[in-house]
């Protein structure tokens, strides 16, 4: 919008703890820019060594987000998505990992021609050269807001901090801004406490860099006196101390929140960039449609990382989205799987004739066979009671699992991921991914990233996107089995969808049922809460209609 004549970087960093927002903080400043008309790019800077996050266990780490070109990716990038326009790409996620497995590489290929290799520079230029292609890779890019991950202090971020203090060093103040979060913890409930915020902005001068604005995490508002301590003990003026207060209503207000306190204002003066109107019409639509929703739909979510919110994270923040679009709140029932495998019962867990507790049931993606019988029981109920039933990934593949079991009365019916010797592996690897597996190549038999799929004519996938073909995000190694097509499909499973070359299943639906739509992909990455996405809209709303 700017014409890029210089591109501009802005890096969030947090101190005191963690989980005080950053992420969305990060991604708010972003939607606010973009409500200016800039281009913004979203990097993440994550400090672990794990090269991604593909392998790491959604319960220590919360669920893993696939971008477009099939990187597993930390789940902030989904903040930035659903808040920001931002393009989001395999460069769009930088970990320790892969900085020192390509610093190394390069080593071991001689192109650093005998140099003793250190963290400064050679751990350093790698960083900043990554971030510098994020913001290149696009001429319109203006300005790209980089998320550093852990809190100041960490050993572990020191080297992306370095970074930093490098490129605000060398583009100049007013071309790359330090924005820090930290913590106004209240103690004994009276008192608020500015001094963790001090430390933190110390410790981040101590590497050198002065944060140009603050943005404090408080129970609530901070006064001006309290706000006037904080910036002449920390060097930040007084107009870019910035409150994050917990928001009552959803965390999608705080775009608003932080325009009414001028953080974009204030951030673009330090840029020096003179940009004086703004459009925030889309997020306060977005309010309105949140305090006009009447009602409530129960939504049963059947999965086996129910103890942490952050592990099914996209599907929900998705489901929230729709409840907008719907004008109804969506209550979640997080039913264990496991625990409903083991309760004997399904229908005393879900919904007793008459008095269900859920008007809907949702089996999100997941690897592996525990709760498994669980999933295949929710499923079971759902389809006979006619209860609107959203199956995801894995939430599909047990769709056809409990369609060969109890319609087809294929009694070990199975997926050859939890049962490899089933007479009827309704869900298989491709023939090439089972030889790949075999010779223990894991990594390369998924199917990851953004493809086509096309939509059976009058399916309850064509109505619900208004067209045919579809672009969605996949990550799964397991398919439908081809050769059962026919049987299914005589038996009334309805094959709603392929991929363009016809070649797999994509969707499969039930027939005389008000919504029971199963997908391989994951329609929940695309979600954001000013463009719910419309498979997710389709199903609140015939829960909506049952609740
Ligand atoms: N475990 C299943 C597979 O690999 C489903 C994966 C998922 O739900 N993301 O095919």
């Amino acid at each position: 919008m700017m014409g890029s004549i210089m591109k501009k970087f802005i890096f969030v960093s947090g101190g005191v703890c963690s989980s005080l927002g950053k992420g969305v903080a990060a991604s708010s400043l972003g939607a606010l820019l973009e409500g200016r008309g800039l281009n913004v790019r979203m990097v993440k800077c994550d400090p672990y060594i794990n090269v991604d996050a593909g392998t790491m266990n959604p319960y220590q780490h919360g669920e893993v987000y696939v971008t477009d070109d099939g990187a597993e990716t930390d789940l902030d990038l989904g903040n930035y998505a659903r808040f920001t326009k931002s393009a989001l790409s395999r460069a769009s996620s930088i970990t320790t990992g892969q900085i020192y497995e390509s610093v190394i590489r390069k080593e071991r290929e001689g192109l650093f021609l005998g140099q003793t290799i250190q963290v400064i520079p050679h751990i350093t230029d790698e960083i900043k050269r990554r971030i510098m292609a994020v913001a290149e890779e696009d001429a319109d890019t203006d300005v790209a807001i980089v998320e550093i991950g852990g809190t100041v202090g960490d050993i572990e971020s020191i080297p992306f901090l370095e970074a930093a203090r490098q490129m605000i060093n060398e583009q100049g103040r007013a071309n790359a801004l330090s924005v820090h979060l930290t913590l106004i913890p209240e103690v004994a409930q009276c008192e608020l406490k500015t001094k963790p915020t001090q430390h933190s902005v110390k410790a981040m001068q101590e590497q050198g860099i002065q944060p140009d604005l603050l943005i404090c995490r408080a129970p609530v508002m901070l006064d001006r006196a309290t706000r006037e301590k904080i910036s002449s003990f920390t060097n930040v003026e007084l107009r870019a101390v910035f409150v994050s207060f917990d928001v009552k209503t959803t965390t999608y207000e705080l775009p608003l929140i932080f325009a009414e306190q001028g953080l974009d204002q204030v951030a673009l003066e330090k840029m020096g960039v003179a940009i004086r109107h703004t459009d925030l019409e889309p997020w306060r639509l977005m309010m309105r449609q949140f305090h006009g929703r009447r009602g409530v739909a129960r939504i049963g979510i059947v999965g086996k990382y129910m103890g942490l919110h952050d592990a099914y994270k996209s599907v929900y923040e998705a489901l929230f989205h729709a409840s907008l679009a719907c004008g109804v709140e969506v209550e979640l029932v997080k039913v264990d799987s496991a625990l409903l495998e083991a309760a004997g019962d399904g229908e005393a867990v879900l919904g007793p004739a008459g008095s269900h507790p859920v008007d809907g049931i949702l089996v999100p993606g997941g690897f592996g066979d525990r709760g498994i019988g669980g999933m295949v029981k929710a499923v079971a109920w759902a389809r006979v009671a006619g209860v609107p039933c959203f199956g995801i990934c894995l939430g599909m593949q047990v769709m056809v699992i409990e369609w060969a079991r109890n319609v087809l009365l294929w009694a070990d019916a199975d997926s050859t991921e939890f049962n490899e010797r089933t007479a009827r592996p309704v869900v298989s690897l491709l023939a090439d991914q089972a030889e790949a597996m075999r010779a223990g190549m894991y990594g390369a038999t998924m199917r990851l990233g953004k493809s086509e799929s096309v939509a059976r004519e009058g399916g309850k996938l064509h109505s619900a996107y208004g067209q045919r073909r579809v672009w969605e995000r996949h990550r799964h190694r397991y398919e439908f089995a081809n050769r059962y097509r026919e049987e299914m499909t005589a038996s009334g499973l309805i094959l709603g969808a392929f991929t363009a070359d016809g070649s797999l299943v994509e969707c499969v639906e039930w027939p005389d049922h008000p919504w029971g739509v199963g997908v391989q992909f994951h329609p929940e990455f695309g979600s954001k809460p000013i463009a719910p996405h419309p498979l997710f809209t389709a199903f609140v709303a015939a829960v909506k209609a049952r609740g």
